[in-house]
């Protein structure tokens, strides 16, 4: 595929406890192209930030990636030397995550936490360095940026911190910008001011962000194609359009009915029942199988694999094996 950016094949990132491996990520499938964004879905526990982080071999020990590629331009990242990802981080990839305060250094002015990172990738001068810095926080809307530069984080609000994260993942035009659950400590408006930043930077630079939320509504506002995670693996896979209108996967079908619709009255909001299983607790079958209303017996025997399902979706369901019992689904999706 030659305007797929990012290719991940079959990456595999556990955790190596004394109680034993634990396979947060085991196995996933991804394409990211030029210019796209891509929505990483699924609930807490799923492998969608330990996915993000391997990306930018950023997994903390006792994480390890086991196995797998990660291609960025063809180039495999989980082989990657440290020096090499040093020159990537940043540059060519960079990353919003969700608490910008916990990101940004208290004891330094914005300014130089910028500046910083465009001296690092940059041979220009500290004036130089300084102007694109202003430049960038005008970029992500910042107010009076020039005086703002000399301000610590403590002297904004949470909505300019998360701004100034955006500046500083940006200010070197990386290629990908993955954005780890960006606006989940922002409020309503603040969040939609931030996401509506995000796209016009997407059309302006035609950089490729990776999404990564629980929140369905983020998505759908945003994103060209949505990856469902589920256990450490990719359940479902396809353009927001389509998976919206006719989910393939009941993990996704479950996602989609419990958002709540304020056009219709309910006396209770629909929820899936059961948790997401700690990872490694389940040896055989479908990891979904204890909370899917669909399951039969083969699902607690075999695990499914990822399948064609038309349409350009692709999921992970022996519903899709056989055409009865996926006109099953069909039929309840709709
Ligand atoms: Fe449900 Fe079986 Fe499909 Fe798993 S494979 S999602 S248990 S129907």
């Amino acid at each position: 595929m030659e305007d797929t950016i990012l290719e991940i094949k079959g990456l595999k990132t556990h955790f190596l406890t004394d109680s034993g491996q634990i396979p947060a990520v085991n196995g996933v499938d991804l394409h990211l192209k030029k210019g796209e964004i891509l929505g990483i879905v699924g609930e807490s526990g799923c492998g969608k930030s330990v996915t993000s982080l391997s990306i930018m071999q950023l997994v903390q020990h006792p994480g390890k990636i086991v196995g797998g590629e990660i291609l960025f331009n063809g180039e495999d990242l989980v082989h990657a030397k440290e020096k090499r990802m040093r020159q990537i981080r940043g540059n060519k990839i960079g990353m919003i995550f969700q608490e910008p305060m916990t990101s940004l250094n208290p004891v330094f002015t914005i300014g130089n936490q910028l500046i910083e990172a465009i001296l690092i990738h940059n041979k220009i001068s500290k004036r130089e360095a300084r102007m694109r810095a202003i430049e960038m926080l005008n970029l992500v809307g910042l107010p009076r940026a020039n005086e703002l530069v000399d301000e610590y984080p403590h002297q904004l609000s949470g909505g300019m911190r998360q701004r100034v994260m955006i500046a500083m993942a940006m200010v070197c035009e990386p290629e990908i910008l993955i954005a780890d659950e960006p606006t989940t400590a922002l409020d309503v408006t603040i969040q939609a001011q931030i996401l509506e930043l995000m796209k016009k930077l997407n059309k302006e630079t035609n950089t490729s962000i990776i999404m990564i939320t629980h929140d369905l509504g983020v998505v759908a506002e945003m994103c060209d194609r949505i990856a469902v995670m589920y256990s450490g693996k990719v359940v479902e896979e396809g353009d927001t359009k389509s998976l919206f209108k006719n989910p393939q996967h009941p993990y996704t079908k479950g996602l989609i009915e419990s958002v709540p619709d304020v056009r219709t009255k309910k006396d209770r909001l629909f929820s899936i029942p059961g948790s997401v299983p700690i990872p490694g607790s389940i040896k055989k079958g479908c990891h979904f199988a204890e909370r899917c209303p669909y399951a039969f017996d083969t699902c607690r025997e075999v695990a499914p694999s990822l399948l064609d399902v038309g349409n350009g979706q692709r999921a992970r369901c022996h519903l899709h094996e056989t055409e009865a019992k996926a006109t099953l689904l069909q039929g309840a999706s709709h």
